[in-house]
């Protein structure tokens, strides 16, 4: 009889420290994700694909096209051209293969003006590799449409300005063209048939 007793208490108890934990998750903030419907916050820590900073002052990147990144990365795989805009130099492609990527951020580090950064994004699938290739650009171009800024155009490349062009040293002529130039021609030097090849000292004149 006790032990009957005793089990029914420890059924109870069990009963009111399971309805316990149930009513304790009942009234906390809801944790669970409606993927993919709502996305998640991530973590400043977090590292996705690299793209470019928009710079709030300029509301555009701040690459300067130097290849420092793309010479940098390890695996090889950023893809990116640049054209010279008057006296700058700017970027008119820049894409990287992005499942090639160990996300090491040498490419971050070595960015001299701080033009990359880590992305938040963590909701990628594909079905191929190629799905994989990003192009930062355009990326850059479609945030920019989303803030409402003014989106920076693919650059074209564009002669630099007159003054710049004749402010330019011109080349130096080459130092043989300026020695020959110096030097009278083999022909009006050489002896004619028959003479001699130096002119005759006084006492050779003497003799003869
Ligand atoms: S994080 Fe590393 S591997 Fe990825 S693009 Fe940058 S340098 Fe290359
Ligand atoms: S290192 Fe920075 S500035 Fe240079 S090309 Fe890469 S992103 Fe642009």
């Amino acid at each position: 009889m006790t032990s009957y007793v005793k089990e029914i208490l420890t059924g109870f108890y069990s009963l009111l420290a399971g309805m316990g934990v149930t009513i304790r998750y009942f009234v906390k903030p809801i944790v669970t994700v409606q993927y993919p419907r709502e996305k998640l916050q991530m973590s400043p820590a977090y590292r996705g694909h690299t793209e470019f900073v928009l710079d709030p002052e300029t509301k555009t990147h701040r690459c300067i096209a130097c290849e420092l990144c793309s010479r940098t990365c390890p695996s090889q795989l950023i893809h990116l051209e640049g054209v010279k805009v008057g006296k700058k130099k700017l970027p008119s492609k820049y894409v990287i293969e992005y499942h090639l990527c160990s996300l090491c951020g040498l490419c971050v580090e070595v960015c001299p003006t701080q033009a990359l950064q880590f992305s938040k994004e963590y909701r990628l699938a594909g079905y191929s590799r190629e799905d994989a290739v990003i192009d930062v650009f355009a990326r850059m171009q479609a945030q920019q449409r989303r803030l409402g800024w003014p989106v920076t155009p693919i650059p074209e490349p564009q002669p630099e300005a007159e003054g710049e062009a004749e402010a330019k040293p011109k080349p130096a002529k080459p130092k043989a063209a300026a020695k020959k130039a110096e030097i009278p021609p083999a022909a009006e030097t050489a002896a004619a048939p028959g003479e001699p090849e130096t002119p005759a000292t006084p006492a050779e004149e003497e003799k003869t």
